[in-house]
């Protein structure tokens, strides 16, 4: 639907209306000739997304696309710990800060290599929550300084590679997030005759708040209460470990948006945390884990999609609230542990979208069809279109979907032909958008009339699968930032909602980020035969990896770019890999891509034989089978005429 046009309309004017510097971390703007550009250091070099898309696209490589600044990612290890350590002065705070990254949310061996050399510095470990993601931080963690946090269920696998990185001098500790954890790793430690280092992990009272509320709380799957907190104390002063007790942690959930929860979380795990030092344990770590938000919609509110903190707040005041309460209780101050994730990778990389067609829907429904003999019901939808001044345009509203039932149960009857179906149909929508339109120019809009706009909204179709690269928007409804990345000068006149190309009805975007409250459609521009290109922001935390082979779409291309003074736009792009093909998904679920082609074969040949296609056309037929099965699986839009769907 076209919203009221008008020709000026600037660069800034967009960069407000998509919110660019609210969300963006200082990341992103739009420059004036109307590009979306990236500055992934905040300062200095900026680098336009369009020419990323173009060398990609030289590449080989088309949307969708994974795009990832390997300099955001630096920039943001580094301000995590710049703040830790900046609280840490300011506060006269005696103990240090050893943060450590959450493997899980971004597993990519490009991400944590990034990672680990950006936080060299600053000791910055690595957090694991499960035997592959141990195997990967064991190999890749470096030097004695750094931490490896081992969280999660374990088996005595787990533990024994745990023991194994104790024996190599490394500063690994088991967090026990079981008692029966405990027997075993007191077994194996008096077996190998390793010391380990452990932490527990506190059921705390303080709940989280936002979507991951549930992993903290009384009915947590994880942690222990205080009963067998006191329980597991024992049992290691029985087996003579009790040296071997360094650190509590707790983690009240991801994407916390209101900071009151994280001090009261942080207050009352250094009450236990004192406890235990005064009941003489070593202890010498609080791990305060992950829940460190990322405003997606750049409200700075304490909406689940967004939080009412920043980065630095956080951390003052999780220094001070622990600084406080170790000096009240007379206890020597821990070294502090963040196991934040999703603050420090999501905004470093964004997908790409191509939009490669528009679904209207008045227009889909065809010219005003003209039925030959009206039915009453089509002569009294056409004279309320007429007579709009005449009633408020909610009671026409009332009346049109009146009329438009009537149809239809006409229809059903008998009564009523296709021609004047398709008459009613075209004239009921007809009403709306003039309804819709008058309502643009009113200002308030009651609350069924704004159902309306959603309805109206076009569908603009993009070659991806939100249940592979935007799972936590199908599965939780987290919003995204979403906006065009060039074409920003002129003015976004068309609403509409994003569809993907699975053949699932929730295979789309129909809710958008918006100062208030959530939108129902994203302001885009009209299709001009030209490629269309749209980025999903803040990707970079667990939408990667959770993603699922829905109709086998498999992975997207990707690109890591650099900054590099020397080059043309400022940056290279020095990985490119390639998204999954179609013989890599079928195998993925037991096809042999060879045996696929032998029966082909067959059923060609049997068809050669009874003369239904000819031999060479047979052998034609064949190689295009096996070329596709070796092609990308998303859809080709360059070989796909775009077109306007009416
Ligand atoms: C998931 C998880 C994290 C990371 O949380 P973020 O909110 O992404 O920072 C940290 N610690 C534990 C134990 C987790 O399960």
């Amino acid at each position: 639907m076209k919203t009221k046009s008008s020709s000026s309309w600037s660069a800034a004017q967009s960069e407000e209306l998509y919110g660019f510097k609210r969300w963006g971390a200082g990341h992103y703007s739009v420059d004036p000739e109307g590009f979306v550009q990236v500055n992934p250091r905040v300062e200095g070099r900026t680098v336009r997304l369009m020419d990323v898309i173009n060398e990609a696209r030289g590449m080989g490589l088309r949307a969708p696309m994974v795009v990832r600044f390997q300099d955001t990612l630096r920039h943001r290890v580094v301000q995590l710990n710049e703040m830790f350590k900046q609280a840490i002065r300011e506060e006269g705070y005696k103990g240090d800060y050893r943060g450590v990254f959450p493997i899980k949310v971004n597993q990519l061996r490009e991400v944590v290599d990034e990672v680990i050399a950006a936080g060299k510095d600053y000791a910055y470990g690595l957090e694991a929550g499960s035997k592959p993601e141990l195997v990967i931080a064991l190999a890749m963690h470096e030097g004695t300084q750094r931490l490896i946090i081992c969280n999660g269920y374990k088996d005595l696998d787990y533990i024994r590679l745990a023991l194994l990185g104790r024996k190599l001098g490394k500063r690994i500790i088991i967090v026990v997030e079981q008692l029966s954890e405990l027997q075993d790793i007191i077994r194996l430690s008096l077996e190998t005759g390793v010391k380990p280092m452990i932490g527990f992990r506190l059921k705390l009272q303080t709940r989280g708040e936002g979507k991951w509320a549930l992993s903290s709380g009384e009915n947590a799957k994880f942690g222990l209460n205080t009963a067998e907190i006191l329980f597991a104390c024992e049992q290691l002063r029985e087996a003579k470990l009790g040296q071997c007790l360094r650190l509590i942690h707790f983690h009240i959930g991801s994407q916390v948006p209101n900071i009151i929860t994280i001090k009261n979380a942080v207050i009352e795990a250094t009450r236990f945390y004192c406890q235990l030092e005064r009941m003489g344990f070593p202890m010498g770590y609080l791990d305060v884990g992950g829940g460190l938000g990322v405003d997606y919609d750049g409200s700075r509110t304490n909406f689940e999609s967004s939080m009412n903190y920043s980065m630095g707040e956080y951390a003052r005041d999780v220094v001070h609230n622990i600084h406080e309460i170790c000096k009240a209780s007379g206890v020597k101050e821990p070294d502090i542990v963040s196991e934040s994730g999703r603050a420090v990778v999501a905004v470093h990389s964004m997908l790409v979208l191509e939009v490669f067609e528009r679904i209207n829907k008045r227009e889909s429904l065809g010219q005003q069809h003209q039925p030959e003999v009206k039915h009453k019901v089509v002569t009294d939808l056409e004279i309320m279109l007429k007579n709009k001044a005449k009633l408020g345009r909610l009671e026409r509203f009332h009346d049109a979907v009146q009329k438009k039932e009537e149809a239809l149960s006409l229809f059903n009857l008998g009564y009523l032909d296709l021609e004047n179906r398709a008459a009613a149909e075209q004239l009921f929508w007809q009403i709306c958008e003039q309804i819709v339109k008058e309502g643009n120019d009113h200002g308030y809009q009651p609350e069924e009339l704004h159902e309306l706009n959603r309805l109206l909204a076009d569908q603009y179709v993009c070659n991806f699968s939100v249940f592979q690269s935007l799972i936590d928007h199908w599965a939780l409804k987290q919003l995204f930032p979403i906006a065009p990345l060039h074409r920003l000068k002129e003015r976004p006149s068309v609403n509409a909602i994003l569809v993907d190309i699975t053949c699932d009805s929730d295979g789309k975007i129909s809710n958008f980020i918006d100062l208030q409250d959530t939108k129902d459609y994203l302001n885009v521009h009209p299709l001009n035969g030209k490629p269309y290109f749209l980025g999903i922001f803040l990707t970079g935390a667990y939408q990667d990896i959770m993603g699922d082979l829905h109709n086998l779409f498999g992975r997207v291309n990707e690109v890591h770019v650099f900054l590099e003074d020397d080059e043309p736009n400022g940056f290279y792009i020095e990985e490119a890999l390639s998204g999954s093909r179609i013989a890599d998904v079928i195998e993925g679920v037991q096809y042999q891509q060879e045996e696929l082609c032998r029966r082909m074969k067959a059923q060609i040949d049997t068809a050669t034989r009874k003369d239904m296609v000819k031999p060479r056309e047979g052998v034609r037929l064949l190689e295009l089978y096996e070329s596709v099965m070796q092609s990308k699986t998303y859809l080709d839009i360059d070989r796909k005429p775009q077109r306007e769907r009416s």
